[in-house]
């Protein structure tokens, strides 16, 4: 295992992922981007045709030959022989994923995952980050933080990453609601940081992570 395992929890557009990934390539350390597991299920069962609301019953060991990169210079998201990275990021993808990562059975299958990846990387550090990381997958990591921002910035983050339609503050605002019925990501659990970065800079945020890490 990685010496030093970082958890970071936060909602769409917070820039948990950027933040985090720039904080991991500046330590050192690995990146581990758990909805990446999440988006990769739901496109492998989109392709497959799968009833999206009980893939958490199928042998998922077997459907979902997973395989992720934790180098966060050379991000690469794969099932089997096919490249996904970019394809888990289609609007179709963020409509559905919710759906997926509401069942138990997928969040028991994707904690494993984690947790064993985490554990593999070589690197001298690890940051994980996803929505339930710091109280359920990784409560023992050493340091935790909730990275968050006012809902109009990560909005605004959101349209900068994504092909603005004009449906897409609807669609983030709404995966969020969704996701929150299944985990708090939006209040830091005790003991866990909060690091707001509605004020902040991209190369802020990255410094404020990169501090608090280094406490
Ligand atoms: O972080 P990202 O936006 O890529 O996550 C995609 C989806 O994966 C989230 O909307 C959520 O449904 C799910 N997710 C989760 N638990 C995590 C990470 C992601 O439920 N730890």
């Amino acid at each position: 295992m990685s010496q030093i395992v970082v958890a970071v929890d936060g909602p769409a557009g917070s820039g948990k992922s950027s933040v985090s990934k720039a904080a991991a390539a500046q330590l050192g350390f690995g990146y581990l981007d758990t909805g990446a597991g999440y988006r990769a299920l739901t496109l492998t069962a989109l392709k497959n045709n799968l009833e999206l609301d009980s893939v958490g019953e199928l042998d998922l060991v077997q459907i979902f030959p997973y395989e992720i990169s934790t180098d966060p210079a050379n991000y690469f998201v794969r099932v089997g022989d096919e490249d996904l990275t970019l394809g888990i990021r289609s609007k179709e993808v963020e409509l559905n994923v919710s759906r997926v990562a509401a069942q138990p059975k997928v969040r028991a299958f994707m904690r494993e995952i984690t947790r064993s990846i985490a554990n593999g990387c070589k690197s001298p550090g690890i940051i994980v980050e996803g929505r339930d990381i710091t109280t359920v997958v990784l409560p023992d990591a050493k340091t935790r933080v909730l990275l968050t921002a006012s809902e109009e910035v990560r909005l605004g983050r959101r349209s900068v990453d994504l092909q603005s339609d004009g449906s897409i503050s609807a669609q983030v605002s709404d995966r969020d609601k969704k996701d929150s019925k299944v985990v708090d990501f939006l209040n830091p659990a005790p003991g866990v940081l909060l690091l707001d970065t509605t004020e902040l800079s991209f190369e802020g945020s990255v410094s404020a992570l990169v501090d608090l890490i280094n406490r």
